[in-house]
């Protein structure tokens, strides 16, 4: 590794911790529609503002030893471990030259990664694809598919993400009065289409509707999940749709017609 690989990948590394950072603050706000930008930060349970010495990725949680300086109130797990995840990926997707394609392509990815991370947090913890991540999804989404794809593969794979679920839904709510799908899954499901194309979003409908339904039977049956408590669904579109942009050989031993 040379010097300018060195730097290059410790910035990446110190930028993707400032992010998670950052997304702490979105997974925090977002579902609750409070501002991402003001108040700053403040401890959960005494209210006390956070200062920015304090509020440093990863650093700060180990010098206060996971402690609210204040009131000694413990401070949840989720901060740190989103913001070295998120330093990890950075690190991991940043190319080590300074070719501007790919650069932008680590824009891209980087951001896409960042919004599976919010939207898998979020929904878990509220049954939610928040709007306003979807809107950043398909604003980052628009750009590199008219650059990188054909005309069909974004419209096609666009209209079948959108539609095939919304139809689903549809005749679910029909057939059982109630919503399969939340419109958050729909749009979602919609903006990876005109990523991943006709073929890849029939692939990822398919591969999340076996997985969530052999994990919501598992849970059902060992009495972890009420069948009539809503299931947030989202997180399989995105471990299905991570394995199918960053792991593609994985998905061609699972799946007959690859991605
Ligand atoms: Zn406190």
């Amino acid at each position: 590794m040379d010097i300018l690989e060195l730097y290059i990948k410790s910035f990446s590394a110190i930028f993707g911790l400032l992010v998670g950072s950052f997304l702490n603050v979105v997974i925090l706000r977002v579902p609750r529609n409070q501002s991402i930008v003001k108040p700053r930060s403040s401890c959960p349970k005494c209210h006390k503002q956070i200062k920015w010495y304090e509020n440093l990725p990863l650093v700060s949680y180990i010098l206060l030893r996971g402690k609210c300086s204040h009131c000694k109130a413990k401070i949840s797990w989720r901060y740190p471990l989103i913001e070295a995840l998120v330093g990890l990926i950075s690190l991991l997707l940043a190319p080590s030259s300074l070719n501007i394609e790919a650069w932008l392509n680590y824009i891209f990815y980087f951001s896409l990664a960042c919004v599976f991370l919010a939207h898998f947090v979020i929904d878990v913890e509220h049954q939610l694809l928040p709007d306003k991540i979807n809107l950043f999804f398909l604003i980052i989404s628009i750009p590199y598919v008219l650059i990188n794809f054909p005309l069909y593969h974004w419209l096609v794979g666009g209209l079948i993400g959108f539609l095939g679920p919304l139809g689903v839904t549809y005749f679910y709510y029909k057939l059982r009065g109630q919503l399969g799908l939340g419109g958050g899954d729909i749009k979602f499901f919609g903006i990876l289409g005109l990523i991943l194309g006709p073929v890849g979003i029939l692939n990822n409908i398919f591969m999340s509707c076996m997985l969530g339904s052999i994990v919501g039977v598992v849970m059902i049956l060992s009495k972890k999940l009420d069948k009539d408590v809503p299931f947030a669904f989202g997180p399989f579109i995105i471990i299905v749709a991570s394995l199918q942009i960053f792991f593609p050989e994985v998905v061609e031993l699972i799946s007959p017609v690859g991605l």
